[in-house]
């Protein structure tokens, strides 16, 4: 027993001194190595991050159920030669790197709103960015509670950057501007439904923050970004409201999330015939939350938005059955929306008022 308790004593102390697995590594050391050259872009990206166009890439078109060929809500927009993310969706950085997508010309994310099917991939979006190269802090934008959303997937991350820098050295890994760094509006989204702040300007390139009507969810914001004379709108989660079409006028793309009430009606009964009264009960809470596609493409219509982009589709497993979209034909040119998936390219060239579709990656079923 006596010796036993010896040897637990001696393992504790050995325990005690001994020093963690990894050292924090000297700053000054790690300032003075000169980083690795970024990565060649490939010939899609050369085109994409060639300054001429205003741009935007679908990362992410699904909601929270599980869609093997789309993450969740994540929407890229190109801007002469850097890109912006709005929402990092679980697995949307996967699609980027899909896509090779290069991180380094990440500029800026902007969150919507706080549910986690626009938020779980921040801290991949931290990690990958900075080994792609990025060599100062990256903004995330937000209204109130950006920064507690940073500082947890700052905290949460932090290890991860210090073992990178550890095993791969100072040429690959920036550790004093690995973190994120939160960029809270300065004006409070509380549910007016009124409000709108220009949040950015970058040369060319203004960015405009608007509240919607994501009630109970406050504060929820949709993005509009204006380059060069052409357009982006991301509506963010919404239902239909007056300051969402305002800050929609004439954009040349909208990209919306939609619900499709028939169908979640139907899953809601399916539901509680199975004795599913949870999420039955789900099904029932969110669709006044949401827009139906027929009220966006009208939104689109009175906002005099050119190409509609359905993008965030709930539920999306059954977004290319027609019973989805019903009516929309009705109300609004068929070459004037579009039924987004992961991969979906639109180019809006400075100078003309093109608008031309391609894919990064196959279209999904
Ligand atoms: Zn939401
Ligand atoms: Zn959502």
């Amino acid at each position: 027993m006596k010796r036993f308790s010896m040897m637990v004593l001696t393992a504790l102390a050995t325990a005690c001194v001994a020093p963690p697995a990894v050292a924090p590594p000297a700053a000054s050391v790690a300032q003075q190595v000169e980083p690795l050259p970024l990565a060649p872009l490939s010939p899609a990206m050369s085109e994409v991050f060639d300054g001429k166009a205003l741009r935007v890439i679908l990362c992410g078109t699904s909601s929270p159920l599980p869609d093997p060929n789309r993450a969740k809500a994540c929407t890229l927009v190109v801007a002469g030669e850097k890109a912006y993310v709005i929402d990092t969706g679980p697995e949307s950085w996967e699609q980027l790197a899909r896509m090779q997508v290069p991180g380094a010309r990440i500029a800026g994310i902007f969150i919507t709103h706080f549910h986690s099917d626009h938020i779980g991939d921040l801290g991949e979006f931290r990690m990958q960015t900075m080994v792609a190269g990025r060599r100062q802090m990256l903004p995330v934008h937000g209204p109130r509670g950006v920064t507690n959303l940073v500082a947890g997937f700052n905290l949460a991350y932090e290890e991860d950057a210090r073992l990178r820098l550890a095993h791969h050295g100072a040429g690959v890994v920036d550790l004093a501007n690995s973190p994120l760094r939160a960029a809270e509006f300065g004006k409070a989204f509380i549910g007016n439904l009124d409000a709108e702040e220009v949040i950015l300007q970058d040369g060319d390139l203004v960015v405009t923050a608007f509240e919607v009507d994501h009630d109970p969810i406050r504060p929820a914001v949709g993005y509009r970004f204006d380059w060069k004379g052409r357009s982006v709108v991301v509506s963010g989660d919404t239902a239909a409201s007056a300051n969402f079409t305002a800050n929609a006028r004439g954009a040349d793309v909208l990209v919306t999330e939609s619900l499709a009430p028939n169908l979640i009606g139907m899953a809601q009964q399916q539901m509680k015939s199975a004795g599913n009264e949870r999420v039955a009960k789900i099904m029932a809470d969110i669709p006044d939350y949401h827009i139906s596609p027929l009220d966006a493409a009208k939104t689109a219509n009175e906002a005099g938005v050119k190409l509609l982009v359905y993008s965030h589709h709930i539920p999306s497993a059954q977004v290319n059955l027609p019973p989805f979209f019903a009516g929309v034909a009705a109300v609004r040119p068929a070459d004037q929306w579009v039924i987004g998936w992961d991969g979906l390219r639109i180019d809006l060239p400075a100078g003309t008022a093109e608008i031309r579709q391609s894919e990064l990656l196959p279209r999904s079923n």
